[in-house]
């Protein structure tokens, strides 16, 4: 049997996804023209290599919103990123576009978030003079470091919608790092704000900083009083108020990933919420300000010692901030916690590695 006939059979089912789905066929490609797969798109490739990367591996030893914690049960950012592939699946192959594309900018999406999560992306904006941003560290990941400095030489498509899946504070639906090419982009973009809005409320009841009862009100009501409830009803409603990407109502106009206006409001409150509560909340903030204090003693470290920088995690011809930032972002919390308290860094103490 010829193998290429499953590429053939796989692309042709593309073929009869929604107009407005992002296709191999009419993909930008990759920068270095590769021969195809025979069995696999070119967007399950990209999934594939994603996967497959010791980035990816470091994922689960990475904090969401807690730091480090003891209990098993906490979200890391594996698991999130495991969540956020799974809606946004579940939104793609409802409305009939491409789940391989979608799944692959899931997967990929927070590759670039640096040790202590948000507080770790401060601290290595602080460091450097051109910031820091770990959508674009996502990429550079990726697309540069991976392989040895290779990069994994990923579609244009991919590459794109983990550039722009970062949002503003502003609103669920923020623009932030710039609109999504393609809609399954936009599909992971929210997908990442249900997932995290949903998990990180389950966490912080962990933690004991809120009881569901606390949410407001206007989020009980709208969408639920338990996390299925809260994550069925969000999906529900993006697959219905977005049923003109299916392309099932023949009209060419491009269309947009959205909620229902009532939704929407109430996912933004809930999300307001949470920044309120327990984002911006002092316990959290002073254990993310000791994250960040570690991250700059070891980004100051790395400039002074460069020769303790790994050449598998930066390139040797890059400016020594650049490979001191590539290096301290790539590490897990736990790994920079010990290597920080070995290097006598005070608030790395604190911490239990
Ligand atoms: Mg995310």
């Amino acid at each position: 049997m010829d193998l290429d006939q499953v590429r053939l059979r796989l692309e042709a089912n593309e073929e009869r996804l929604s107009p407005f789905a992002a296709k191999t066929s009419t993909s930008k490609g990759r920068v270095r023209p590769e021969p195809p797969s025979p069995v696999r798109t070119e967007y399950q490739r990209d999934r594939d290599r994603i996967l497959h990367t010791k980035a990816f591996r470091r994922l689960k030893h990475k904090t969401q919103v807690f730091i480090a914690p003891q209990q098993d049960h906490y979200v890391t950012r594996m698991t999130h990123t495991l969540e956020v592939a799974q809606v946004a699946r579940t939104i793609t192959r409802a409305l009939n576009l491409n789940e391989d594309l979608a799944e692959a900018a899931a997967l990929g999406h927070d590759i670039g978030h640096g040790p202590f999560g948000h507080a770790g992306e401060e601290a290595l904006a602080e460091c450097l003079p051109y910031g820091f941003r770990h959508n674009y560290q996502s990429v550079r990941v990726l697309d540069r470091l991976e392989r040895g400095g290779q990069g994994l030489n990923l579609t244009a498509e991919v590459l794109d919608a983990i550039e722009k899946s970062s949002k503003a504070r502003e609103d669920i639906f923020a623009e932030g790092w710039g609109v999504p090419s393609t809609l399954e982009g936009e599909v992971v973009k929210t997908a990442d704000a249900i997932a995290y809005v949903n998990h990180d409320i389950l966490d912080a009841v962990r933690a004991g900083l809120i009881t569901e009862a606390d949410l407001p009100e206007s989020s009980q009501r709208l969408l639920g009083r338990s996390h299925s409830e809260r994550l069925n009803t969000l999906i529900c409603d993006i697959v219905e108020a977005s049923w003109a990407a299916s392309g099932e109502n023949g009209s060419d106009e491009k269309p947009a990933i959205r909620f229902s206006p009532q939704v929407h409001s109430a996912a933004n409150e809930l999300r307001e919420f949470m920044f309120q509560r327990v984002y911006l909340y002092d316990r959290t903030r002073a254990e993310a300000e000791r994250g960040k204090q570690v991250v700059i003693f070891l980004f100051r470290h790395f400039v002074d010692h460069p020769e303790g920088i790994s050449a598998d995690f930066s390139l040797p011809q890059d400016p020594v901030a650049r490979r001191a930032a590539d290096y301290v972002s790539g590490m897990t919390d736990r790994f920079a916690i010990r290597l920080a308290q070995d290097l006598g860094c005070p608030e790395a103490r604190a911490f239990r590695a």
